[in-house]
């Protein structure tokens, strides 16, 4: 099971880990028997398994679901979940229908639970797409740049887009709107987890401006 970041304030600091400590990291204090002024809150965690959203768009990093490495210029992949929490993407091999390795991923849903009609097709909807000429390694290869895993969930979510009457979105558009905020998030999610699996803890001034104005020659 992964850890949970969760995230509380002593000392005027914003203090992240995954248990709420015996003594206060920065003071030293003892929390036994004591309540902090505020409950500690868990911080959202953007990754989930990507088998178990039916209907989505994924974003996994290419070294299967590490800890490692997940900021914005790292490869990405991506696919395209089936009612089943079958993976679709589109490789070097042509398209691949993976039912685990997508573990840790990025997900954002597709459909609304009421689209009764697009879900009863989807999965047929899927399979007729992912056989097509396209996507046939025989018939035309892969690109990494123009023709690849991104093509193939963006095209498809745009034939999605087409049969519900509404426009196509492009690749930047999509991209800057509902990938790239993910992503940052995603990203720093995972540099936090980093840093409170080596020191235990993440500090940061939660109150910035009053640090900086009351600390002048201490008290
Ligand atoms: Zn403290």
């Amino acid at each position: 099971m992964e850890k949970n970041v969760i995230k509380f304030s002593h000392c005027g600091k914003a203090i992240f880990c995954f248990f709420v400590p015996e003594q206060c990291p920065e003071c030293g204090v003892s929390f036994s028997g004591k309540r902090l002024e505020e409950a500690p809150v868990s911080v959202p965690n953007p990754f989930s398994n990507g088998h178990k959203v039916l209907c989505a768009f994924l974003v996994a990093p290419t070294e299967a679901n590490t800890l490692r490495e997940f900021n914005g210029g790292s490869d990405l992949h991506t696919g395209i979940t089936d009612t089943n929490g079958v993976v679709y993407n589109y490789t070097k091999n042509g398209v691949c229908r993976d039912h685990q390795g997508w573990e840790r991923c990025i997900s954002i849903p597709l459909v609304q639970p009421d689209m009764y009609n697009l879900i009863n097709q989807w999965d047929q909807y899927l399979e007729k797409f992912s056989s097509a000429q396209m996507w046939d390694p025989l018939c035309q290869s892969f690109h990494e740049e123009s023709h690849n895993c991104y093509s193939f969930t963006l095209t498809f979510i745009n034939r999605v887009l087409a049969t519900q009457s509404k426009r196509a979105l492009s690749k930047d558009e999509f991209t800057r709107t509902f990938v790239l905020p993910r992503i940052k998030q995603a990203s720093k999610y995972s540099l936090l987890c980093q840093e409170i699996s080596k020191n235990h803890f993440y500090i940061v001034n939660s109150l910035k401006e009053d640090v900086r104005g009351g600390q002048s020659d201490g008290d």
